[in-house]
């Protein structure tokens, strides 16, 4: 299904990440935002990783080499692993999860876990570890 969700939800992008991704609604939880910044790296939609990405560690010199970068490779797919906290309640969340892509003919895997914090009441991503 062309329509389906970068992000392996299984749901239509219109129904899943396009809404947090365009603005129009709010990530309810942590997972659903680091759903949709994994859209976002997919389309190379670097405007939208920054403003999902918290003030105090946003890499606002990056945004170029982010942005060639993302276009660079060819996304296969987001495999979460597991959540931690991130809920609807919650202030602080982490989520485990690896993105597979295509980098210069070889398939690539990132295995992060990130932190997410909310600021001024909207998830954002904070930092991650990378394994
Ligand atoms: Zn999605």
């Amino acid at each position: 299904m062309p329509n389906n969700c970068p992000c392996g939800s299984g749901r239509p992008y219109a129904l899943c990440c396009e809404p947090i991704i365009n603005g129009k609604s709010d990530a309810i939880t942590a997972q659903e935002l680091m759903r949709s910044r994994y859209t976002a790296f997919t389309l190379a939609n670097v405007n939208y990783l920054m403003r999902s990405h918290h003030s105090s560690t946003r890499p606002n010199k990056e945004r170029k080499s982010i942005e060639k970068w993302a276009k660079s490779v060819r996304w296969i797919g987001l495999n979460v692993l597991n959540s931690q906290a991130g809920e609807a309640t919650d202030e602080t969340g982490y989520v485990e999860f690896k993105a597979l892509f295509m980098e210069n003919g070889q398939l690539q895997q990132l295995h992060e876990r990130s932190f997410f914090q909310r600021e001024n009441g909207k998830w954002v991503y904070v930092s991650g570890t990378m394994y």
